[in-house]
């Protein structure tokens, strides 16, 4: 899907603009999502590179030599700030990166990020809680930096890497703005299906855990609560107490579906779905696409994939 509209895009811009400017500029996304909508605004221009790939985890990754290599070629950085990539400003000043950096989320209104002290303090007692312990191993700053789950935001990202762009990159700007005007119009029409998708969900009855807390701002705009209880953000074994707790908790607060981060279904989460009556829904992407063959190609592929899943979770 994404390489059609990509060379359905690329055939007008060809034809308008001299050879030269076609040197595709060096451009580093520091995640799979990012890249996407840096390749939907830049076409031919970019020539853009991902530093955490597809299914992939931004939280614990780890730069190396190569990435800082890539940065020390590269034109354009674009981030998404709000301490996503809390890696990310060390490895651009040890790379000596000479280009412009753009933050996506420059200026997007912010959903305060939830309490994960629980979280990391319990995972640590557990044998596998140091490095998968929880869904967050990213440095937490005050605001939820996960702003692309919501496609409204998400135009907004947009605007900002195409004036990112524009600013720096003259010969190109109009190109970056054209681009982004009709990506930005995708995205609404993403909104749209995303909103009627729910249309005819009870509001009472759109509640659903999640493993990793990564869905405020799409529930924010879908009107759904996203719970991330202890015992399912933690990959460790959560103990009896807590599975107790956990069955308590999903009875009182009605809630319809649990979706667990990662393909695996722990054993002991489908036996809290069993006992508490919750089902069990697909897989969620949150912080990265899929691979090519995968349901989350690309970001619309993704909000689309995660909205099937959520709606069909909740129509129960
Ligand atoms: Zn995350």
């Amino acid at each position: 899907m994404a390489i059609t509209r990509r060379s359905l895009f690329a055939a007008p811009l060809l034809a308008a603009v001299p050879a030269r400017a076609l040197d595709p500029r060096p451009t580093v996304a520091s995640f799979s999502i990012l890249a996407d909508m840096v390749r939907e605004v830049g076409g031919p221009f970019l020539a853009v590179e991902s530093i955490v790939g597809p299914e992939a985890d931004a939280h614990v990754f780890q730069p190396s030599p190569a990435d800082a290599q890539k940065l020390a070629r590269a034109r354009f950085v674009v981030i998404n700030g709000l301490g996503f990539e809390g890696w990310m400003p060390r490895l651009i000043r040890a790379s000596g990166f000479r280009g412009t950096q753009i933050t996506a989320s420059r200026g997007i209104a912010t959903i305060k990020s939830k309490e994960h002290g629980h979280s990391h303090g319990h995972s640590h007692g557990h044998s596998h809680g140091h490095s998968h312990g929880h869904g967050h191993g990213h440095s937490h700053g005050e605001h939820d930096p996960h702003i692309w789950q919501d496609p409204r935001r998400a135009q907004a990202m947009v605007r900002n890497i195409a004036e990112g762009l524009a600013g720096a990159d003259r010969e190109a700007a109009e190109a970056y703005r054209t681009a982004a005007s009709r990506y930005t119009a995708t995205l609404a029409e993403l909104d749209a299906w995303v909103e009627a998708q729910f249309a005819s969900i009870p509001r009472q009855r759109r509640r659903v855990v999640t493993s990793h807390d990564a869905f405020a701002y799409y529930g924010a705009r879908y009107g759904i609560d996203f719970l991330s209880p202890q015992g399912v953000t933690t990959r460790a074994e959560p103990s009896a107490q807590q599975i107790a707790r956990l069955v308590q908790q999903i009875r009182r607060e009605r809630i319809t579906a649990l979706f667990i981060e990662g393909g695996a279904r722990p054993r002991v989460l489908e036996q809290v779905a069993a006992e508490s009556g919750a089902r069990i829904g697909g897989r969620l992407f949150s912080d990265a696409l899929s691979g090519p063959d995968g349901p989350a190609p690309n970001y619309v592929a993704l909000i689309r994939h995660n909205t099937r899943m959520i709606a069909e979770a909740l129509a129960g």
